[in-house]
């Protein structure tokens, strides 16, 4: 099956390269020209826009920083929806808010063109390892229809719900994840402060009720002061964003989401927003006079 990826940043390009692997033809996009030309000398074809690739494709993978952004390519000039023959499958991988995938899907549907919101959790070593949890919203015929494609990028791929499902999912996942930073963060730090090693807390403690994914791949980094992306902090602002939009929007309060925005907000005021999200405990290092380090 020809597929067309749109998105070759720090998740996009490693997925991409698996459906490669994979043996599935791929015509890529991306405003970006290197990673471009990565994908090409590993057996791509390059697409001119939006619009161009998805003429040459079955199913038109997008995966780009936010709703702004996949708005523009889907339905701006140039874009996916001009190219696109009927039966054409969008699938829309980024994390962004869940009314913008509602709103493109019914603007494609009238161009008889179907639509899932497909984000996704792991990070770039899930994306690279082709292991990533796929949380998708949309028909179920559709579905089943890109289950196997879906697949080639992640351990699981669940259906939640219906067109936005996904992305509510993922919203809730982003809260899950960001609260557990924070929590991690306050936790080493005070341990650090009072005298004890941070990589003997995350030894005693990885196994026990404490013990999680964000913990496992979050606290060797920052024993170590490695802060470089991953995930960047101002890409988890946006999903924070999206999430108070959302829960305000449908009388939801979110009181702990608001105070690992702030916090995250405060970061970025010292310019940290490149760092990895778990550089949310440089907050607390600065509150308490203590950084955290460790041999491991
Ligand atoms: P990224 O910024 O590294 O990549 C985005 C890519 O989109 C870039 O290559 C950029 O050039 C391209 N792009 C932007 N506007 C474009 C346009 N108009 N046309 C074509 N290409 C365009 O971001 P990322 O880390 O790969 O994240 C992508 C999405 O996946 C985001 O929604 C993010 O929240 C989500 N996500 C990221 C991670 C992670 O760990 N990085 C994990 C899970 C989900």
């Amino acid at each position: 099956m020809k597929i067309g990826f749109i998105g070759l940043g720090i998740m996009g390009k490693p997925m991409a390269k698996n459906l490669l692997k994979a043996g599935h033809e791929l015509v890529v996009y991306d405003i970006v020209a290197a990673p471009v030309e990565e994908l090409v000398k590993a057996g791509a074809k390059a697409g001119t826009s939006p619009k161009d690739v998805a003429g040459q494709c079955e199913v038109l993978i997008t995966m780009l920083p936010n709703s702004p952004e996949v708005k523009e390519v889907v339905l701006g000039k140039n874009g996916v929806i001009e190219g696109a023959k009927p039966g054409l499958i969008v699938v829309d991988m980024s994390s962004i808010a869940p009314l913008a995938s509602q709103e493109m899907a019914a603007e494609l549907a009238k161009k008889k063109v179907e639509m899932l919101d497909a984000p996704v959790s792991g990070g770039e070593p899930k994306a690279i390892d082709a292991t990533l949890a796929v949380m998708v919203g949309g028909k179920a015929e559709v579905f089943e229809k890109v289950k196997p494609i879906l697949l080639k990028m992640g351990a699981s791929a669940v259906l939640c719900g219906g067109i936005g499902s996904g992305n509510v999912t993922k919203l809730a996942n982003q809260i899950i994840v960001a609260l557990n930073i924070a929590a991690m963060s306050e936790a080493l730090v005070l341990a650090a402060k009072a005298g004890v090693d941070p990589g003997k807390v995350f030894d005693a403690i990885k196994g026990g009720l404490a013990g999680s994914a964000v913990l496992n791949a979050k606290a060797p980094m920052v024993c170590k002061g490695n802060f470089k992306p991953g995930f960047r902090m101002e890409l988890h602002i946006k999903d924070l964003q999206n999430a108070l939009d959302t829960a305000h929007a449908i009388g939801v309060p979110v009181p702990l989401t608001g105070t690992v925005m702030e916090i995250m907000q405060a970061l970025k005021v010292d310019g940290k927003q490149k760092d990895d999200h778990c550089g949310v405990i440089q907050f607390y290092e600065k509150l308490a006079g203590q950084v955290v380090r460790s041999d491991l």
